[in-house]
């Protein structure tokens, strides 16, 4: 909230394409999609005339009870039909969040209609990010978000993100009798880009199965062709019980979400009467939302910015690992899914005092706008982004990260 109170705010005014325009008119190039999400960049009137189509139609409705409109139907149907999930069913959500959190309670409500109500812990990853609602928050993997807010949901715990054995340790020191679900990025996104070790899903995906414990893939990030494929975890050749996702979806024209589960997490919930699983929201399958999502896939699948994506991953990578011998960079992580992650060296943040946020000051201040977390810079560009302007977006660090080192 500081950053709002102290200082000049930066108003976007306009967006088209990757660029972006401020308040008094200098263009940025969006580095970060926003925050991940325009896959099929900015400006699509497309999208737009969907959503005006929609709402001058049927504007919003409830989907409680046996409500339904068209446009959530058709995009529930849709995202089924991609999802490497066993006979899949989809509940829309406003947001990433929200997805979350209903994934959570649905893991939950699934072992108490199993018979099996201790089956109640969820076991999540360090550095993992999923959302700030009750349940994400209190399963990420970054203490900076948990702390000062009481006591979080209790009967979860954070493991390791990079080790099976330590998912193992944790899963027998809870007692794979309590552990309901256990839930993973495909990449860590917001928690600075990190990429499993060769053959990490395949060994979590097994445990799961051996403990009967829910595998849930959170593709907020990873979704929508960011990783040249609808979810992300089909590059690791596992099936999960659940996929949470967002972003992508809609590329953030409009918020919307869900959470796609397997057939036999839903059954409890579908065909047997008296055990309902209490939970939903106001806007959850707005029509219109659902509209604006249903032209982004259309965009996605025409352009098959899947297949394209995948070129921009191998651009973006060979661009952005030329900075790893930058005198502040202490790692550049790149190459799986169109993201990146530029590390400052120790010595830069602890003894020198610099911060990522100059780095991004100054990479802004030069027209290209990127994130920062702690110790990294992220990266995660729309995917219609061409080889000039990565190398521009990556050239401009360059210069930031030049200017920040001369002045400490
Ligand atoms: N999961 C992941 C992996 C995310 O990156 C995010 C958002 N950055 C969320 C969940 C939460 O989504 P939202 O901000 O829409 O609530």
């Amino acid at each position: 909230m500081n950053t709002v109170t102290q200082g000049p705010k930066f108003v976007v005014s306009e967006a088209e394409g990757v660029w972006l325009w401020d308040d008094n008119g200098d263009r940025y190039l969006d580095g970060t999609a926003s925050l991940w999400y325009c896959n099929v960049g900015h400006g699509r009137t497309e999208i737009a005339d969907a959503v005006y189509r929609q709402i001058s139609t049927l504007d919003a409705y409830t989907v409680y009870g046996d409500f339904a409109n068209e446009p959530a139907l058709q995009l529930s149907e849709r995202l089924a039909a991609h999802a490497p999930v066993a006979d899949p069913r989809v509940i829309l959500t406003c947001g990433g969040g929200e997805a979350v959190d209903t994934a959570a309670k649905l893991a939950r409500r699934y072992w108490a209609a199993q018979g099996q109500p201790e089956r109640g812990h969820l076991i999540s990853r360090t550095g993992g990010y999923h959302g700030l609602h009750g349940f994400g928050t209190s399963m990420i993997g970054m203490d900076r978000f948990r702390t000062g807010f009481g006591r979080l949901i209790e009967d979860t715990s954070v493991v390791a993100h990079d080790s099976v054995e330590a998912l193992e340790e944790e899963i027998l020191r809870v007692g794979p009798e309590r552990v309901a679900a256990y839930f993973a990025e495909p990449i860590i996104g917001a928690g600075g880009v990190y990429a499993p070790p060769e053959g990490y899903f395949e060994g979590v995906a097994q445990l799961c199965r051996r403990y009967g414990i829910l595998f849930i893939v959170d593709s907020v990030i990873c979704g929508f062709a960011r990783m040249g494929n609808w979810f992300g975890i089909e590059r690791f050749g596992v099936r999960p019980d659940m996929i949470v996702f967002a972003k992508g979806v809609s590329s953030g024209y409009l918020p919307l979400g869900g959470v796609i589960t397997s057939g036999e997490v839903a059954e409890p919930f579908w065909n047997r009467p008296g055990n309902p699983f209490v939970h939903g929201t106001t806007y959850a399958g707005h029509p219109t939302c659902c509209a604006a999502a249903m032209a982004n896939l259309d965009i996605l699948e025409r352009e098959d910015l899947f297949t394209v994506s995948l070129e921009i991953e191998t651009q973006l990578d060979s661009a952005v690992q030329t900075l790893a011998d930058h005198p502040l960079v202490r790692e550049v992580r790149s190459g799986v899914g169109v993201m990146a992650a530029v590390e400052l060296t120790t010595e830069a943040l602890e003894q020198r005092g610099i911060t990522t946020s100059e780095v991004f000051t100054e990479a802004r201040a030069r027209g290209v706008v990127l994130r920062a977390i702690p110790h990294s810079l992220l990266i995660s560009p729309p995917l219609i982004i061409t080889w000039e302007q990565i190398d521009h977006l990556v050239s401009t660090l360059r210069a930031a990260l030049d200017a920040v080192d001369q002045r400490h």
